[in-house]
């Protein structure tokens, strides 16, 4: 169940515009306000902090959709003023890094992408209310229970940790960044699996061109470009771990002298291209590349870009042949084959 005071866009309207732009309404309450000169320092502050929140939360990705969250907000002198589509929270300065947001929700569910289990927030009642305080981090963390997610820690105060198997985002320590894994939960969370079912995302990973030249031989113009149909996005949620994705694309290389390279299966010169088929599997950190050419097998640990949310490779391939490795890097004259992963619907075509 999605809360009342999160407008989340239909699933029609984000598939149509590969993008998740979700508003989040709240009425901060401004009691006591000091009448100024100066005005009250939480009046003149929550811009900024509001700002920073909407920062810290967008301008991230959910596969290949764009995900970006806009608070709209209101203060209000009491709780008397507040819109009925609007969440209700108090303004507090005197409790530094003190917050707290009234929600409803299963225990032990923090890890959870299943909608069954999101935090739906509720208006303070007799007994319970929302309190934030001006902090831009806290502040973040807190917005993510109103978007449906749970604490990832144990403990309190000064003395919290990680729960064990959480990602290290803003809901295991305020100051930490939203993760892949923490826009998943929520966007999940959310939607439920039908969702993703209509997303077409394909995932492109591609090198060179690059030249490789020994004495009396030379490999030009070696490239890869191959893609993968689907792929599920990174999360932490064990009920929930990625499939492969399945990669096909073509390798290709032209050249002279191509018998000084034994390994080679070609003709002395020309040029061929050789269709590639390998998997990634992605429930893994780091991830292993493995792209097995048959006679060269390439190899690199990747991980996953919390800006891109597309894997990235730790340094150029390693180029295994029989028994012995040769980092790529110090092929002549290059440069090294490093494999960049892409959105083939927004950066198409094999490379020039
Ligand atoms: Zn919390």
């Amino acid at each position: 169940m999605s809360s009342p005071y999160v407008t989340w866009p239909t699933a029609a309207t984000a598939h149509s515009r590969k993008s998740i732009d979700v508003v989040v309404r709240i009425d901060f309450v401004l009691e006591n306000e000091l009448k100024g000169p100066p005005p009250d320092f939480r009046r003149v502050a929550l811009p900024g902090t509001v700002k920073k929140v909407e920062a810290k939360w967008s301008g991230k990705k959910f596969k290949c959709y764009d995900f970006n969250v806009t608070i709209d907000y209101r203060i209000v002198p009491d709780r008397k003023a507040l819109r009925p589509d609007a969440l209700d929270v108090s303004l507090r300065e005197d409790l530094p890094g003190y917050a707290t947001t009234v929600a409803k929700g299963p225990d032990g569910k923090a890890l959870s992408d299943d909608p069954g289990d999101a935090l739906v927030p509720g208006r303070s009642g007799t007994f319970s209310e929302s309190v934030w305080e001006l902090g831009s981090d806290t502040m973040s963390h807190e917005l993510g229970h109103v978007l449906g997610l749970d604490d990832g820690y144990t403990g309190s105060g000064t003395s919290t940790t990680p729960l064990p198997g959480h990602p290290l985002d803003v809901m295991a320590s305020p100051k930490n960044a939203v993760l892949p894994e923490t826009v998943t939960r929520a966007v999940r969370r959310n939607y439920g699996p039908s969702f993703e079912k209509a997303m077409k995302c394909p995932l492109g990973v591609r090198f060179g061109p690059s030249k490789f030249e020994l004495v009396l031989a030379s490999l030009d113009d070696i490239r890869l470009d191959a893609r993968a149909p689907r792929y599920d996005p990174p999360t932490a949620d064990p009920d929930a771990q990625p499939e492969p994705a399945e990669f096909s694309g073509t390798f290709h290389v032209a050249g002279e002298y191509l018998t000084k390279f034994p390994e080679l299966p070609w003709a002395a010169s020309g040029q061929a291209d050789r269709p590639v088929k390998f998997k990634l599997d992605l429930s893994q950190e780091p991830i292993d590349l493995r792209i097995d050419l048959g006679f060269w097998l390439l190899t690199q640990k990747l991980h996953w870009d919390p800006e891109s949310s597309l894997p990235y490779a730790e340094g150029p391939l390693v180029i295994n042949v029989k028994d012995a490795q040769m980092d790529s890097s110090v092929m002549f004259p290059g440069p090294p084959l490093t494999p960049e992963f892409y959105d083939p619907d927004k950066d198409g075509g094999p490379v020039a």
